[in-house]
């Protein structure tokens, strides 16, 4: 499969799961509150390459690719996610460069479940939603309990690890999944090049 289209079958199972999410949430009044970006702060976020391809094609259509991959690889402590924008304007806390390209576990992280040891799907949401929406979260909860639809991330993941297994197998800081994932657009496009295609 050529890149552009594994970068189309990934952004089609995020619509996918954009309308699962938009359902959830309509169901129950899940939602991120305004200038929020808290979640984008955690210095942990693990992802997969594969999740960050699309962004990384449009950094590469962009021409921005080769920066991104140079800034990335030359401060590899950082460990604050490169599209987090942290200054907006005064008490907001910052929001996402790259909200359209974002990653798998930026869309579901909030508004889908885990399935625990016993494959019973739990909740996954942040700490701000549940002390500012303690309804909504209440409803949340009652709703998976219930057995009604939620996003299921492990769903998602073996969804994406279809198109492309190897970049889609292992999680890694956040930066270094986007690193990643501009290697394997950069490399894709200089072999093409290197082959006259
Ligand atoms: S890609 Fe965007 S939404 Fe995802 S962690 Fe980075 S800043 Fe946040």
């Amino acid at each position: 499969m050529s890149i552009y289209r594994k970068v189309q079958a990934i952004e089609r199972v995020f619509a996918s799961l954009e309308r699962e999410v938009a359902t959830f949430q309509d169901a129950t009044g899940m939602k991120c509150l305004s200038g929020c970006g808290l979640c984008c702060k955690k210095p942990d976020i693990a992802a997969t390459p594969l999740e960050f391809l699309p962004l990384a094609y449009q950094l590469y259509k962009d021409g921005q690719a080769y920066k991104w991959f140079e800034e990335l690889r030359s401060e590899p402590e950082v460990s604050i996610c490169k599209a987090f924008r942290p200054f907006v304007s005064e008490g907001d806390r910052g929001f996402c460069g790259q909200y359209k390209d974002r990653g798998l576990i930026c869309r579901l992280f909030g508004f889908s479940a885990m399935l625990d040891k016993q494959g019973i799907p739990q909740l996954v949401t942040c700490k701000t939603i549940k002390t500012e929406l303690p309804e909504a979260h209440s409803v949340a909860v009652k709703h998976i309990a219930e057995k009604q639809p939620v996003p299921v991330m492990r769903n998602f993941y073996f969804q994406l690890r279809a198109i492309d297994a190897e970049l889609g197998q292992t999680l890694m800081p956040i930066n270094k999944a986007i690193e990643e994932a501009i290697k394997a657009i950069l490399s894709y496009y200089s072999y093409r090049q290197r082959r006259g295609a």
